[in-house]
């Protein structure tokens, strides 16, 4: 055995450097983080090289006293606690005091400070831990520090730096970590002289749009929880749009102020977003979360990027929470917008002759709408037009009522043939406002889309999506108990595993409220009958889709969830993309559509089920108007 040695300070100072300083990015950060526990309202960066030849962070914050300049460099050397009672209320981001410590000793680092209540700024240098004199410098406030050739004395960490590109893509992203934790300060960051990302600390909204391309930052709905404890603001990705993208580097959480990555609150985030998601799509977000000091430890992780909480399950309630809760305002103010655009036509002078008269000039129209009693207190009531049936939209925010439909079941309308003049105007009498609805159907596109016109837009309707959100609804909604059941003529059954069966049976209620019936006879599963709607479903593949998924749902969740996935489940045998439809399903999909008071936006696997074209863009694209 050889004999044990007491390592000499500057060796072991130089191998405990080399834990804190591992690369250019993360020199950016701890320098960073000391100009904000300064106070300062505006930080300049500068990086060479990828941050390898050069770094350099400037401040306006309080500054540094010219006898203490000396001590930022020495290994423990902090302003910021002085006890392990301090830990327990820690507010600033850094309190090690080893930070500048080890920089120093791996750099030729430079120092200049202006504390706020002196007149002088000083300076001092450090070239691999040896430390100048103190000179006077010119610096009119705060504090300036450049570190220079990092690891020029640690050849081994030299190596195992990435290309200079590669450092500078780590350090860009911190930056912009940083402009989301702390929307407040201005930031100017450049890059090999050039200026990279600018802000004006004026907000989280316009640092995003300082960071963020238009066509994300636009898509960005903002969130906002407040329950005591636990304060939650930020914006997050709108369901299907740009914001939302195949992959989970823009989602950002601030926990107090710092970045933390934390791949179980991601996945409650994944979870509330729930149905408004795609499958292997994730969404952008940035998330603002303030909790008492005292419920959250940041001392587990030395770079601080990890963060462990008091209470995880409360921390994850109000997260999935305030996710969903945005999520579902932000939906049915986008239906509501959406309502309003398609169904409320300002009445025209000619029909305002026709104001408080119920007026009618379609024959067989105005039979069945006779046998309908359309008056006053069409309220809650259903009544049919053409066939359709024709809901009131019962809400006091839109005082439409979708009656008139003109629709050309057999396909291709010729414009100048339809017959636009059908017409019912109904009154409302309470309101004394005429409105009217009129949509056309123009056909089937690629078998998969139905073209639909309304209202100055084009609206093209997804068939299969549509029709997947139809029967998700229908089980959903009525599967309180009264959804229409066909008995099997040949029951289905399958013998399973001890285990299979267990999760099985477990979710047998929630499957039997669905309007499946199915039950388990010692190691056989059997199921006897399926909801009406579902007829024609492939009774093996569903059976099989039910185990598999069981298997996850008993994993992560229970209640409301299950139905959710089984629901999504049976809605897979919805008429699919490329399916040519005869007249009556295409009426079956677009009056759910527009008969529907929660117009559908999505599919309850997180596709768009309508896009619209304004008129405005169409005649823009023929240069009709420019
Ligand atoms: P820590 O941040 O953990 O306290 P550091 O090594 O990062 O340790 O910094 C040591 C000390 O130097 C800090 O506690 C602070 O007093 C002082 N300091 C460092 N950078 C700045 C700055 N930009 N402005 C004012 N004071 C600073
Ligand atoms: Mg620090």
């Amino acid at each position: 055995m050889a004999k044990i040695n007491i390592l000499d300070s500057s060796i072991f100072n130089l191998i405990s450097a080399g834990e804190v300083v591992e690369n250019p990015s993360s020199v950016v950060k701890e320098l960073l983080e000391n100009s904000i526990d300064s106070g300062a309202s505006e930080i300049s960066i500068a990086i060479e090289d990828g941050g390898i030849k050069s770094i350099s962070v400037v401040d306006n914050g309080c500054g540094i006293e010219c006898e203490e300049i000396e001590k930022t460099v020495l290994p423990h050397a902090t302003s910021k606690i002085s006890s392990a009672k301090d830990l327990l209320t820690i507010g600033t981001l850094g309190f090690r005091g080893e930070a500048l410590a080890s920089i120093a000793m791996v750099s030729e680092f430079c120092i200049k400070s202006k504390f706020i209540e002196n007149d002088k700024a000083y300076a001092m240098e450090v070239v691999g831990g040896k430390s100048s004199d103190i000179v006077a410098t010119n610096l009119l406030q705060g504090t300036s520090i450049t570190v220079k050739n990092l690891f020029f004395n640690t050849p081994v960490r030299y190596k195992f730096l990435k290309s200079a590109s590669g450092e500078l893509a780590l350090i860009t992203n911190l930056v912009k970590n940083f402009i989301f934790s702390n929307p407040d300060i201005s930031f100017k960051y450049s890059v090999d002289s050039k200026i990279i990302l600018q802000t004006n600390g004026d907000g989280l909204e316009n640092g995003i749009y300082s960071v963020f391309e238009p066509s994300i930052a636009n898509n960005l709905i903002p969130i906002e929880y407040d329950n005591h404890n636990y304060k939650i603001t930020g914006y997050i990705g709108k369901p299907a749009s740009n914001a939302i993208v195949n992959n989970r580097n823009k989602q950002i959480f601030v926990i107090n102020g710092r970045v933390i990555s934390d791949n179980e609150l991601s996945c409650v985030v994944q979870n509330a977003y729930g149905e408004y998601l795609m499958k292997r799509t994730f969404p952008i977000f940035i998330l603002d979360i303030l909790l008492p000091f005292d419920m959250v430890d940041v001392n587990v992780h030395p770079n601080k990027k990890e963060v462990r909480f008091a209470n995880k399950k409360a921390v994850n309630g109000v997260i999935y929470n305030a996710v969903k809760q945005s999520l579902n305002k932000n939906y049915v103010s986008m239906q509501n917008e959406l309502k309003e655009s398609l169904f409320t036509i300002k009445p025209s002078n000619e029909s305002d002759n026709l104001d408080e008269k119920q007026f009618v000039n379609n024959e067989n129209a105005a039979n069945q709408n006779q046998n309908n009693k359309i008056n006053t207190d069409i309220k809650q009531e259903e009544f049919k037009i053409n066939n359709q049936i024709v809901e009131n939209w019962g809400k006091n925010d839109i005082d439409t009522l979708p009656i008139t439909n003109i629709k050309f079941s057999n396909g291709i309308t010729n414009f100048a043939d339809s017959n636009l003049n059908d017409k019912i105007f109904v009154e409302k009498s309470i309101e004394k406002q005429i409105n009217k609805v009129i949509y056309k159907i123009i056909g089937q596109l690629f078998d998969t889309y139905i073209l639909i016109e309304c209202n100055d837009r084009l609206l093209i309707v997804d068939q299969h999506a549509t029709h997947e959100r139809i029967i998700f609804d229908k089980l959903i909604k009525e599967s309180e108990g009264n959804i229409d059941m066909q008995q099997l003529l040949f029951p289905y059954s399958v013998n399973l595993e001890n285990d299979e069966l267990a999760g099985i049976e477990k979710q047998l209620d929630n499957i039997n409220k669905l309007g499946f019936q199915m039950e388990i006879l010692g190691n056989k599963l059997t199921l006897n009958a399926i909801p009406y709607m579902l007829i024609d479903m492939d009774i093996s593949e569903f059976v099989r889709d039910v185990v598999a998924e069981i298997k996850e749902i008993n994993l992560i969740s229970s209640l409301p969830q299950v139905r959710i996935k089984l629901a999504k489940m049976s809605c897979k045998k919805a008429i699919k993309g490329g399916d040519k439809l005869n007249s009556d399903q295409l009426d079956y999909v677009v009056n759910y559509f527009f008969n529907n008071n929660n117009i559908a936006l999505q599919c309850p696997h997180g596709r768009p089920t309508v896009i619209f074209v304004s008129r405005t863009e169409i005649e823009k694209m023929f240069r009709r108007i420019v």
